[in-house]
C-alpha cells in the first residue's frame, strides 16, 4: 500500500546524482539495504513507480535516497530531483535488496554503490569492518558517489576506478579480471555485485573466470 511522505531536502552530491531525503511514514519499518518504490503524484505519470535502495539506516528518523538523474522527457528522476521541500511523494513497502551477509567484497558501478552503502556504514558504527573491500567504477573523479565517507569507512580497501580521468585520490582504469583478482581475499568470500546490468554480467564473468563458486556471488 502506498504511503505518502514529504520531501525534506534534495541537493547535486555529483553531477548527476542527488542526495533526496523525505519523513519516513509513521509505524513503517525497513530492513538495513531493502528498497522501495517511489512516485511523483499528480504530475501526470499516471504515478509511475521507480525502484531505490534506502541509503539511512533502520533506526534513522528520515529516509535517504541517492538517485540518479536521467534528464529526458517523463522521466521519475527529473521530477525528483526537481522537487522542493515539502512537496508529497509516494513511497511503496520496502522489499528486500540484495542479500549482503558474510559479504567481504563489494563490486559496484556508479549509483550500483547505493544499497552497499548503508551496509557499510551499519557494520563500521558497530565496529564490525573486518578488511570488506570496495571495488566502485565511476566516470571522472566528480562523480564519485560520496567517495570521502567510502575512504574514511575502508581506507585502503576501497578502491576507486574512474573510466575517463583520474586523480591523486581515484585510478584511471575500468574493472577488469586483474583488478579484481589483486582485490579478492583468499578462503573464497562472497562478493556482491551492483550495476548496470552489462557490467553485472561482465563483473560475473570475470569472477567464474577466477574460480569463484556461482554460489559465493549475489547481484
Ligand atoms: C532494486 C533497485 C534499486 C535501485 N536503486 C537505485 C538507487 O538507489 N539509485 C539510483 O539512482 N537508481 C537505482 N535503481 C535504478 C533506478 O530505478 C532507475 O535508474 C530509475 O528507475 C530510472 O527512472 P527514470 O524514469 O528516470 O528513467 P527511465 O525512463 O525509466 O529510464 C530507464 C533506464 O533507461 C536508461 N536511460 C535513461 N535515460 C538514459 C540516458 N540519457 N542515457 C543512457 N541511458 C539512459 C537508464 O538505464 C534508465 O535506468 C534501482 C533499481 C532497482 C531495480
Amino acid at each position: 500500500m502506498p504511503h505518502a511522505v514529504q520531501v525534506l531536502n534534495t541537493h547535486y552530491i555529483t553531477p548527476d546524482v542527488i542526495r533526496l531525503m523525505v519523513t519516513k511514514p509513521d509505524g513503517w519499518t525497513a530492513t538495513l539495504g531493502s528498497s522501495v518504490r517511489l512516485a511523483v503524484p499528480n504530475v501526470g505519470l499516471n504515478n509511475r513507480w521507480r525502484p531505490f535502495s534506502i541509503t539511512s539506516h533502520p533506526s534513522d528518523p528520515i529516509l535517504e535516497f541517492l538517485i540518479k538523474i536521467y534528464e529526458k522527457k517523463e522521466s521519475v528522476t527529473a521530477l525528483l530531483a526537481s522537487r522542493v521541500p515539502g512537496d508529497t511523494l509516494l513511497i511503496s513497502n520496502p522489499f528486500d535488496g540484495i542479500d549482503t551477509n558474510d559479504v567481504a567484497f563489494f563490486i559496484a558501478a556508479g549509483t550500483g554503490v547505493t544499497p552497499f552503502l548503508p551496509i557499510l556504514r551499519h557494520r563500521s558504527a558497530k565496529g564490525l569492518i573486518d578488511n570488506e573491500k570496495l571495488l566502485l567504477s565511476s566516470k571522472t573523479p566528480a562523480d564519485v558517489i560520496c567517495g570521502h565517507e567510502l575512504r574514511s569507512l575502508l581506507g585502503s580497501n576501497f578502491v576507486s576506478l574512474c573510466t575517463r580521468e583520474a586523480d591523486h585520490r581515484n585510478r584511471k582504469g575500468r574493472v577488469t579480471e586483474s583488478v579484481i583478482e589483486e582485490m579478492m581475499a583468499a578462503g573464497n568470500p562472497r562478493v556482491a555485485v551492483c550495476g548496470p546490468s552489462q557490467f553485472v554480467i561482465d563483473v560475473c564473468k570475470f569472477l567464474n573466470d577466477l574460480g569463484l563458486p556461482r554460489n559465493l556471488v549475489v547481484t
